[in-house]
C-alpha cells in the first residue's frame, strides 16, 4: 500500500463508514493507517480485518485487550482511551486526520492532530463550535489545511473557489428542516425519539439526527461557518430547503449567488475533503432535477425551533458560550433519546444553561474543556429540576 495516509477518528460511525467506502475504491491512492471506535468492537474488528491499519483504538481497555489477543488482527497495534486517540491522530505516518467522532469528545484528539501539523478533514463540528478561535489559530500557525466535511460547509468551500473574499456578501446555509418541519408547537410536545430519528433526506448518526430535528444542527453549523470562513454571524443566513439538493450558497456583492448541488449523500463532501483539489468517483447517484420535481424554500421558524436562535445568541455572547451551548445540547439530546425529557425541553435546557453562564475568553483547550464540563453539569441540573417540576 502507498499514497496519502489517513487516520479516521470515529471509523465505526455514519461518516466513518461512508469514508471507508470511498477509500476502498482507491486503495492505490490512500492508506488507512488508523481507525477508532467508542464501543462497537465487532464493527471495529471487521474494519481492521478488511483495511489492516497500523493502529486502532477502542475506548474501553478490556475490549482493547480482547482485540489485542485476536490473532486474525495481527499487524495492527491496539490502543485504548483518549491517549490512544491522540496517538492515532498524531503519528508520523499520518498525512491527514478525518475527524468523525461525534460530540465534544472529538475536540481533544482533533486539536492534538492540528498541533502535530496534520491536515484535517473535519466532520466533527463540535470542535469548531467549542474551540473555533483556538483551533483555527493553531491550524494557521502549523500550516495545516482544514477541509470541511459537513455538506453545507463543503458547498460553501466549493462556492468560494476562485472568488475574492472581499466580494462575499453573505453565506446562505440550507437546512432540510428535519422531520418536524410541518408540526405545530402542540404536536412537537409529544414527538418521540423514534419520530425524530426518521430523517427525511439524510442518513446520519443519532445525535446529529436529533440536532437536525431541533435545528440545533443548523445553529452549530452557523458557528462552524464563522470559524471556517472567518466571517461575522451577520453574514451567515439560514434557509429551509426540504429537498436537500442545494447544499449551500454564497451571495456576492454584485447580487450573484453561487451554489453547489447534488444528491444528499455524505460520500460527496467526504471524498472532496480527502482528495482536494481532485474529485473522486464516489458512487453517488447523478442528480436528476427532472425527477426531483421542484426545489422549494422557506424561512426557518425560530418560535417552534428556538435552538437556531440560541446558537446566534451564543455567538453574540462569545468566548465560552458556544462551548456551553453545545455541551448542554449533548446532555439534553442524550436525555431525549433516553426518553427522560420531551422534544421541546431540549432548547429550554440550552437556554437556561446559557442564561446562567458567565462568559470568559478561553485561552487554551483546558479552558474550553472546563466550560464544556460546566455546561454538562448545568444541563443535568436543569433536567433534574424539570423532572421535579412535573
Ligand atoms: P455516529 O454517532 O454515527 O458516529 C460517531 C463515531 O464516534 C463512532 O465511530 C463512535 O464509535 C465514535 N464515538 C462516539 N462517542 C465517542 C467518544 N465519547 N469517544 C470516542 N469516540 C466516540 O456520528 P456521525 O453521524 O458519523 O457524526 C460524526 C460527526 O460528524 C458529528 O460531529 C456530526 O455532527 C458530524 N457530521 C455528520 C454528518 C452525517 O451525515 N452523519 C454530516 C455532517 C457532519
Ligand atoms: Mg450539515
Amino acid at each position: 500500500m502507498s499514497g496519502k495516509r489517513i487516520a479516521i477518528l470515529g471509523s465505526t460511525g455514519s461518516i466513518g463508514i461512508s469514508a471507508l467506502d470511498v477509500l476502498d475504491r482507491y486503495r492505490d491512492r490512500f492508506e488507512v493507517t488508523g481507525m477508532t471506535a467508542w464501543g462497537n468492537a465487532s464493527e471495529l474488528k471487521k474494519q481492521i480485518f478488511f483495511h489492516r491499519p497500523k493502529i486502532a483504538c477502542i475506548m474501553d481497555e478490556e475490549k482493547a485487550r480482547e482485540l489485542s489477543k485476536d490473532s486474525s488482527l495481527k499487524g495492527t497495534k491496539i490502543v485504548w482511551g483518549t491517549e490512544g486517540l491522540i496517538e492515532i491522530a498524531t503519528r508520523d505516518d499520518v498525512d491527514m486526520v478525518l475527524s468523525a467522532i461525534v460530540g465534544s469528545a472529538g475536540l481533544v484528539p482533533t486539536y492534538a492532530a492540528v498541533k502535530a501539523g496534520k491536515d484535517i478533514a473535519l466532520a466533527n463540528k463540535e470542535t469548531l463550535v467549542a474551540a473555533g478561535s483556538i483551533f483555527m489559530k493553531e491550524a494557521e500557525k502549523k500550516g495545516c489545511k482544514v477541509f470541511p466535511v459537513d455538506s453545507e460547509h463543503s458547498a460553501i468551500f466549493q462556492s468560494l473557489s476562485g472568488q475574492r473574499k472581499e466580494d462575499v456578501k453573505r453565506l446562505i446555509l440550507t437546512a432540510s428542516g428535519g422531520p418536524f418541519r410541518k408540526k405545530s408547537r402542540a404536536e412537537l410536545e409529544s414527538v418521540t425519539a423514534g419520530d425524530a430519528l426518521n430523517h427525511p433526506t439524510w442518513s446520519m448518526g443519532s445525535k446529529i439526527t436529533i440536532d437536525s430535528a431541533t435545528l440545533m444542527n443548523k445553529g452549530l453549523e452557523v458557528i462552524e461557518a464563522k470559524w471556517l470562513f472567518d466571517v461575522s454571524s451577520e453574514m451567515i443566513d439560514v434557509i429551509i430547503h426540504p429537498e436537500s439538493i442545494i447544499h449551500s450558497m454564497v451571495e456576492y456583492v454584485d447580487g450573484s449567488v453561487v451554489a453547489q448541488l447534488g444528491m444528499p449523500d455524505m460520500k460527496g463532501p467526504i471524498a472532496y475533503a480527502l482528495s482536494w483539489p481532485e474529485r473522486l468517483h464516489t458512487g453517488v447517484r447523478s442528480l436528476d432535477l427532472g425527477v426531483k420535481g421542484g426545489l422549494t424554500f422557506e424561512e426557518p421558524d425560530t418560535e417552534r425551533f428556538p435552538a437556531l436562535k440560541l446558537c446566534y445568541r451564543a455567538l453574540e455572547m462569545g468566548g465560552t458560550a458556544p462551548a456551553v451551548a453545545s455541551s448542554s445540547n449533548e446532555i439534553a439530546v442524550e436525555a431525549f433519546l433516553e426518553e427522560k425529557i420531551g422534544f421541546l425541553h431540549i432548547p429550554q435546557i440550552i437556554e437556561r444553561v446559557l442564561s446562567n453562564h458567565k462568559v470568559t475568553e478561553p485561552e487554551n483547550i483546558d479552558d474550553v474543556l472546563k466550560a464544556d464540563l460546566w455546561g454538562r453539569k448545568e444541563a443535568k441540573a436543569a433536567i433534574d429540576q424539570m423532572k421535579r417540576e412535573v
